[in-house]
């Protein structure tokens, strides 16, 4: 364990992977004058364009990890699928939030999975899969639909199937399965809605947590972020409170993301978190008085966290590859930004690919629906097509 000290302006965040995450906290690092050091393959990343210097290796490189320890006062991580054991060697040297024990339990569903259960944290059922023979009696169970998952390196959906019939167990287990990948079970959620509460929490203990984002997803990728979430205020703050409760189960020190489904009868049930800023918290940047990554830098470097406030309702939309492969790329920017409300972030990615997240636009206006009418209409601006409406 490395002595914890207050870190002042002009002190160094070192942040293993240099993707739009890495960036957007080095922006919100550099705005409060610390310097950051990015860990990344790519010398062009995302976040190496910003931070002060880059160790350009692998995420899975000890010696690297260790290199980019020396360099700096305290590390993070901006994706939970980096090598849990590099990031231990850089622990060894300076502090990491969050810890390598919130690294591993995330990076696991089942780990992940039976923290919560173990939390008291409620779960759609569950079970652990390593034969075909177990995810046989996992059906007579959880009964049908139920979604198989990978337990590790599974995003965006993948490396997860939707068996909705017995005639399908076999067909689903045997390319997930395969090379005894660890998997889990669940059962499926005819959820109403998909939301998530992001909570900060420092060494000491105090939590902060932003408002609910409602959350609406194509192609398993997190297209648009509603805030405030469409939902009952009895109902958001027991979302937060739930996030404020995972945090303080595994002593997170940085940001916990908890994404949830709501059913019909307006239960919770929380599906995955991340140890990191996060997709669906990316509505802070324009909507509130501090950013997810602002609180994280506050973290990291010892401050104290703020109380969020949401000046105004907001609605986030990702800009993916697509829209400059469709516009030869060339988007339409100025007549996106034309529009009230509109900020835009792009995060600096030379090869826009389809599903590839490039960018978001943040719209604020007085009414939800104003906004998620802005934003969508922003985006099909940028994207040269017609309105959805
Ligand atoms: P995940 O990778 O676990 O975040 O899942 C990606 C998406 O798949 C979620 O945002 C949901 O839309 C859907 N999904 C995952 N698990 C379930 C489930 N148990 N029931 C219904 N939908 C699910």
């Amino acid at each position: 364990m490395q002595k914890e000290s207050l870190l002042n302006p002009g002190s160094t965040i070192g942040i293993i992977g240099g993707g739009q995450l890495g960036r957007m906290l080095a922006i919100a690092a550099r705005q409060m004058d610390y310097k950051t050091i990015v860990l990344d393959p790519d010398s062009e990343c995302p976040a190496g364009q910003v931070a002060d210097g880059q160790i350009v290796d692998a995420y899975s490189s000890r010696g690297a990890s260790r290199d980019l320890a020396r360099a700096v006062d305290v590390v993070t991580y901006e994706f939970e699928n980096v090598d849990a054991d590099s990031v231990s060697a850089a622990a060894e040297l300076k502090p990491v939030h969050p810890s390598t024990t919130v690294l591993r339990i995330t990076q696991h569903r089942l780990h992940e999975k039976n923290a919560l259960l173990k939390a008291g944290i409620p779960v759609a059922p569950f079970q652990p899969v390593e034969s075909l023979k177990d995810l046989r009696d996992a059906a007579s169970d959880l009964g049908y639909p139920m979604v198989l998952k990978t337990s590790t390196m599974g995003y965006d959906g993948k490396g997860q199937i939707i068996i909705t019939r017995e005639e399908d167990i076999a067909n689903a287990y045997d390319p997930l399965g395969r090379n005894n990948a660890e998997l889990i079970v669940e059962q499926f959620v005819p959820f109403t809605m998909e939301i998530s509460a992001i909570c900060a929490r420092t060494a000491a203990g105090a939590t902060a947590t932003f408002p609910v984002s409602e959350n609406i997803h194509r192609n398993h990728i997190l297209d648009i972020s509603i805030v405030p979430a469409r939902i009952p205020d009895g109902i958001a703050l027991s979302a937060r409170q739930l996030a404020v409760d995972i945090a303080d189960h595994l002593k997170v020190v940085g940001l916990i993301a908890v994404e949830m489904f709501i059913t019909k009868e307006n239960e919770i049930l929380v599906n995955e978190l991340a140890p990191r800023p996060h997709n669906s918290g990316h509505y802070t940047m324009d909507g509130c008085n501090t950013s997810q990554f602002e609180q994280l830098v506050r973290v990291l470097t010892g401050m104290p966290i703020t109380e969020p406030r949401l000046h105004s309702p907001t609605v986030m939309v990702n800009l993916l590859g697509e829209i400059w492969e469709d516009t030869g790329g060339d988007p339409d920017w100025a007549r996106a930004l034309e529009m009230p409300g509109v900020s835009l972030h792009l995060y600096g990615k030379a090869e826009p690919r389809r599903g590839r997240k490039m960018g978001h636009i943040n719209v604020v206006a007085d009414t939800v629906e104003d906004a998620l009418y802005t934003a969508t209409e922003a985006r099909n601006r940028a994207w040269r097509r017609s309105s959805e409406f």
